[in-house]
């Protein structure tokens, strides 16, 4: 049979990769495991990833979904990026020490949720911001709304639902956000790899729907200056010993964990996340560290039900949503699983300002 394989993957672009991909024209017998699919490559030149000397990058397939645009057996193929050897992984592919990282921690079973959020954008301005440069009615209804006059974008929002659901992938849920056009959707709970490439698939399908809308999603922190509210990447964590009784003293050892390696997460949480974790609309700055239960304005949320159950998960709310999923799950089974020590650390007291300079490396706007 014929099979359309979408390849995706990554690129070189800094301080935030995106996402490329094309077709290859499989005549195969069937597709039954990620083997199935041939490892390709691509002109590195073009994707920040190489210089035209030596343009050739290799992509091998990792995991692969129903294509749900062009329907079975046709598929999208989540791929790493390796350099011309075949051997070593490029150093733009941050799934590799994820990999390495997920095998280390696999006797704990990590599970990983991921909130989504990001902003619809017709133009120059989200959806629901009028087109002469005026300001839609304050932050209040929005969230979770209905009707013409709250919620703006709710066809696209649907179909990529429902493609995300076809292709096979756990998305658990959406909501409309606080200000008007930003969504979120939510993938998990799942393993640390997988969890990471449907994040980075949910986004693909997410922007290749909008092409038919004439609508493009971005996952900028702060598309809006002022007093409206910033786009995130809350991730949800468990180990087994969190989820069973007696949880709730590993989350508190994880969050003091978490705590000591404060900046360390930090510079791996995303791009102009200094604009977003501000301390206002349900932040905490991100020159402080601090865990609670129910605490919308805390780095760190342990749910209430967690909290009651003695068993569950904690939220870390501090990543943005341009974040990139595979350094995030990496840096997180770092420091609870693997007790890495550390490096940048904490927050000392009256920390000012060190965010900005660990980020200093990374902070030039990008959607
Ligand atoms: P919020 O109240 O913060 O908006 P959501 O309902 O949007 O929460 O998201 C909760 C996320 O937590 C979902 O992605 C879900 O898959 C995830 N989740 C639920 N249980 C666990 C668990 N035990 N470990 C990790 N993630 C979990
Ligand atoms: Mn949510
Ligand atoms: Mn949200
Ligand atoms: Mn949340």
């Amino acid at each position: 049979m014929v099979v359309f394989a979408e390849y995706i993957w990554m690129d070189g672009t800094q301080p935030t990769q995106k996402l490329r991909s094309k077709t290859k024209v499989l005549e195969v017998d069937d597709v039954k495991k990620v083997e199935d699919l041939p490892k390709w490559g691509f002109d590195g030149s073009s994707t920040n990833q190489a210089t035209g000397d030596k343009s050739d990058c290799a992509l091998h397939p990792v995991s692969y979904y129903t294509d749900p645009i062009r329907g079975w057996p046709h598929v999208l193929v989540m791929c790493e990026v390796f350099l011309a050897d075949g051997k070593t992984p490029h150093p733009t592919n941050t799934r590799a020490a994820l990999r390495a990282a997920a095998k280390k921690s696999e006797a704990q079973d990590p599970w990983f949720g991921i909130e989504q959020e990001y902003t619809l954008f017709k133009g120059s301005r989200p959806l629901g911001f009028p087109d002469n440069g005026g300001f839609p009615a304050p932050q209040g209804p929005y969230y979770c709304g209905v009707g013409a006059d709250e919620v703006h974008g709710r066809e696209l929002v649907e179909a990529h639902m429902e493609a995300c659901a076809a292709a096979g992938m756990r998305i658990s849920g959406i909501n409309a956000e606080v200000m008007p056009g930003q969504w979120e959707f939510q993938i998990g709970p799942l393993g640390p790899l997988q969890a990471a490439d449907q994040i980075w698939l949910a986004r693909w399908l997410l922007y290749r729907l909008g092409e038919e809308f004439g609508i493009n999603a971005t996952l900028y922190p702060k598309p809006m200056r002022g007093d409206w509210n910033g786009a995130g990447a809350h991730t949800n964590f468990s180990t087994k010993a969190m989820r069973n009784k007696g949880g709730m003293k590993v989350i508190e050892a994880a969050c003091k964990a978490l705590g000591t390696r404060h900046y360390d997460h930090i510079q791996e949480y995303g791009a102009n996340n200094t604009e977003r974790l501000t301390g206002r609309h349900e932040t905490c700055s991100i020159d402080q560290f601090r865990y609670g239960v129910s605490d919308r304005g805390a780095s760190i949320r342990i749910p209430l039900q967690t909290a009651q159950d003695d068993k569950g998960y904690l939220e870390d709310r501090r990543p943005a949503a341009n974040m990139d999923p595979y350094r995030v799950c990496r840096v997180i089974l770092e420091t609870v699983c693997l007790n890495a020590k550390p490096v940048l650390g904490g927050v000392a007291n009256g920390t000012t300002g060190k965010a900005a300079q660990v980020l200093a490396a990374v902070t030039h706007g990008s959607h």
